[in-house]
């Protein structure tokens, strides 16, 4: 595990925000970290940015990303990783679809994917959409908020079947909350584009050892955290459910 410290924090709204990190790591766009926050829990969280520095986008949903937001600059954490597998960058022409946070594992692969690209970035309003100036400095970038209040109206998978009824992609990358990720899976069966789509399960260990995030007999940690459209396709859990901390499995459709 490395220690190191926070070097800049930037607020994006009341519920998100990005730590940087002083450490220098290279990863795989997607890959993912351990986070040890001293007396509190380990966490996983992507890497929204790596390289002389890394930083993790973090949503406040409950006591570990809370305490993660409470920090200050130059307090202390611990990361093991990168883990897990990353997105793999194919073809010439690809479409992200990001729901809220899910933006942070993509946010690299949008930088690193050379060709043309094309990002629907979706959130509930226009206050949780993120890194939307950064993203427009490298793809062709579409907002869509749940209530109208930026860009298109609707979900982000309402405008992904438009876009790819009238356009041809030769990939489909995605993150986000999973029912959206099970629609765009059906979206690119239909349209017979290959998709890679980073899922989020409990996980404790983040090796493959203590079976946490376990589903259909892959390991979201170690087999994933990304899954292509014919693992996606096998997967009877996805977009239905997932397991809470003590194993029990909850819906989440
Ligand atoms: C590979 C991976 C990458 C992730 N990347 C990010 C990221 O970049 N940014 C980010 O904000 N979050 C990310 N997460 C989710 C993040 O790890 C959880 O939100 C966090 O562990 C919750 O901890 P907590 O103590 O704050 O909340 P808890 O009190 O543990 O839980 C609060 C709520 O969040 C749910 N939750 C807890 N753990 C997870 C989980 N692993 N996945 C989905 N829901 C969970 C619980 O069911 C509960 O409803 C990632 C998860 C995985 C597996």
């Amino acid at each position: 595990m490395f220690i190191c410290r926070i070097s800049k924090i930037l607020k994006h709204n009341a519920t998100h925000k990005t730590l940087f990190l002083d450490l220098k790591m290279r990863a795989q766009p997607g890959q993912f970290v351990m986070v040890w926050i001293p007396g509190i829990d380990e966490i996983p969280m992507s890497l929204s940015h790596f390289g002389n520095e890394i930083a993790i986008t973090v949503e406040k949903v409950g006591e570990a990303t809370e305490a993660l937001h409470n920090m200050k600059k130059g307090d202390k954490l611990g990361i093991r990783g990168p883990y897990g597998n990353g997105f793999k960058i194919v073809g010439k022409k690809a479409l992200f679809v990001a729901g809220g946070v899910g933006i942070a594992p993509l946010l690299p692969l949008i930088k690193e994917y050379e060709g043309e690209k094309c990002v629907i970035l979706g959130a509930r309003n226009k206050n949780l959409l993120l890194f939307e100036d950064e993203i427009k400095k490298f793809a062709n970038l579409y907002i869509t908020t749940d209530d109208g209040s930026a860009g298109y109206r609707g979900f982000a998978t309402d405008l992904a079947k438009k876009i790819l009824m009238r356009e041809k992609f030769d990939v489909v990358y995605t993150c986000g909350p999973e029912p959206m990720m099970k629609k765009v899976l059906d979206l690119c069966i239909k349209s017979k584009i290959p998709l890679q789509a980073s899922l989020e399960r409990y996980m404790k260990c983040g090796v493959g050892i203590c079976d946490s995030c376990a589903i259909d007999g892959y390991h979201v940690c170690k087999d994933g955290p990304v899954f292509n459209e014919s693992i996606l396709m096998k997967l009877s859990d996805f977009g239905k459910w997932k397991r809470n901390e003590a194993g029990r499995k909850i819906s989440i459709s």
